[in-house]
């Protein structure tokens, strides 16, 4: 058992209420700059909706992500090294700007410029902030949100669902899904990658691109399912989110948990066994593999744990972390799209809302907990989109974490108003009074040092991050050069174990 950290994030999406904050204020920090205008590291989407680039989760169109191999082996989907070679000049695979959203400035000038007594009131006129060519504004990062869900029909998750969900879902429900890297423990850029500049740091997991290595050649933006990947077109360079690392090595949340309005965000560490990934990402059938990566996580009370050469921070910190407590202790985060095989370290506790929202316009009482399960029951058409999202079509588990949630709000509501303990809905899901009280905090009413509980990097580093911070002040996305000298240094000790293979 080889244990390695990881630094992960839960978000609790019946919070978000898609102000895009998140979005605003990670755009200013990173990519606020020539060549990365219509790129967002952190974007919010409407779902159902297409989403951002356009159809990214058709993995038929986009070939992103891995595949079991008729041997059982597991393959990238964008094909093997031979294959991705040959195309290496004409990607078949690759995202247009189309698929983005031409991304728009204005001519705001005029309002101020505009000389007196014209008839009409200067209006300022969108051009393209590629061309500087007037356009027609026609698309965004988040342009289904105005649509009121007339594009959700196209949105890749329904089509493996039946016709009459379809039809009957644009009047059922919407939410928002926020989305950055996810920073993947099996990332299928890092081993698309032909010059070896995406990487995966050893002491904290987060995927960088050396931008000193990398030559352009895009593969990775191909390989990542969830097109997290985004080429500079001013530098030709692959960009991605960060996971803001300078303030993560500083003991710092990421800037879209910080400025998050809805306070859904959590950051903690998750421990894991990097033997266990292969086997985890290899298991056959799609609905296992969210167990499977449970089961590749380490109890960070686990003796072994102390045994791993972790500094005690990082050890205290996993055994704080909320992630760790939302994924295998409550049980109620799940992984995004599991069935892409990268073993994402982004998970969501997905969203009671529309299931409330539907007990009531059924007229039943959406604070009584059997009424709320009756409907979960009932309402095939939410659980099974969500079950699209977050368990490759599992809708028992879906099931099971939002009865968790519902009985979470009677319980609580019982025991505020009336001072009873209900202790049969304790019992329909499996946990005690404690568990459930300690729940409802993280997720109700948790403080910004529970939500957020990230080491400051270790001791041994904090010199050669000081050099870095006074030789690199305005570092380069994707990593300082001293952070990609460390990363050199270590990457024959962390190489993805599938990279040879592909
Ligand atoms: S989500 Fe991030 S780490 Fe995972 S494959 Fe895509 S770019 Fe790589
Ligand atoms: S800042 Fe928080 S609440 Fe607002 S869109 Fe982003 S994730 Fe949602």
């Amino acid at each position: 058992m080889r244990i390695r950290a990881q630094v992960a994030m839960v978000m609790n999406l019946d919070k978000c209420i898609g102000c895009h904050t998140c979005s605003v204020t990670c755009k200013q920090t990173w990519t606020n700059r020539e060549g990365t205008e219509y790129v967002w590291f952190n974007n919010v989407e409407t779902k159902p909706g297409i989403g951002y680039p356009k159809h990214y989760e058709d993995q038929d169109r986009w070939h992103g992500g891995w595949k079991l191999d008729r041997k059982g082996r597991l393959v990238l989907r964008s094909g093997g090294r031979g294959k991705r070679l040959s195309r290496i000049f004409a990607n078949p695979d690759l995202p247009s700007i189309d698929d983005y959203y031409e991304p728009a400035t204005f001519d705001k000038d005029i309002l101020v410029s505009a000389p007196g007594g014209l008839k009409d009131t200067p209006v300022k006129r969108p051009h393209s902030a590629l061309t500087g060519e007037p356009m027609a504004v026609t698309w965004g990062a988040n342009w289904e949100d105005s649509l009121g869900g007339q594009s959700g029909q196209d949105d890749p998750n329904l089509a493996r669902m039946a016709t009459k969900v379809k039809l009957e879902f644009e009047k059922t429900f919407m939410f928002h899904l926020p989305r950055i890297c996810e920073h993947c423990l099996n990332p299928a850029c890092v081993s698309a990658c032909p010059s070896g500049a995406m990487y995966k740091r050893e002491e904290d997991g987060i995927v960088l691109v050396d931008q000193d290595r990398c030559r352009g050649w895009r593969m990775c933006v191909s390989a990542c399912p969830y097109k997290k990947v985004y080429v500079n077109h001013a530098t030709g360079k692959a960009e991605k989110c960060t996971f803001c690392f300078p303030r993560i090595e500083a003991g710092q949340p990421t800037i879209c948990s910080e400025t998050c309005v809805g306070r859904l965000r959590y950051l903690g560490i998750v421990l894991y066994d990097e033997d266990a990934v292969l086997a985890a990402a290899s298991v056959e059938d799609e609905k296992d593999l969210l167990e499977a990566q449970r089961a590749a996580f380490v109890d960070p009370y686990d003796p072994a744990v102390g045994e791993a050469g972790l500094p005690a921070e990082w050890i205290a910190a996993a055994q704080a972390s909320p992630v760790w407590k939302l994924i295998s202790e409550y049980r109620i985060a799940l992984p995004l799209h599991p069935e892409y095989r990268t073993m994402p370290m982004v998970w969501y506790v997905p969203p009671l809302s529309p299931v409330l929202d539907a007990t009531g316009a059924a007229g039943r009482d959406d604070t009584d907990a059997d009424d709320i399960f009756h409907t979960i029951r009932d309402l095939r058409i939410p659980v099974e989109y969500l079950a699209e999202l977050f368990t490759a079509g599992d809708v028992p588990v879906v099931t099971g974490v939002l009865m968790k949630l519902a009985a979470m709000r009677s319980y609580m509501r019982a025991r505020t108003l009336d001072g009873t303990v209900a202790q049969e809905l304790l019992d329909s899901i499996g946990m005690t009074a404690g568990q459930v009280e300690a729940m409802y905090r993280l997720l109700a009413i948790a403080k910004y040092d529970e939500r957020y509980v990230v080491p400051a990097a270790h001791a041994k580093d904090a010199a050669a991050l000081e050099a870095q911070a006074a030789t690199h002040g305005d570092c380069p996305v994707g990593g300082s050069d001293e952070d990609f000298r460390r990363a050199d240094g270590r990457r024959g000790l962390h190489l993805n174990p599938l990279r040879s293979r592909s």
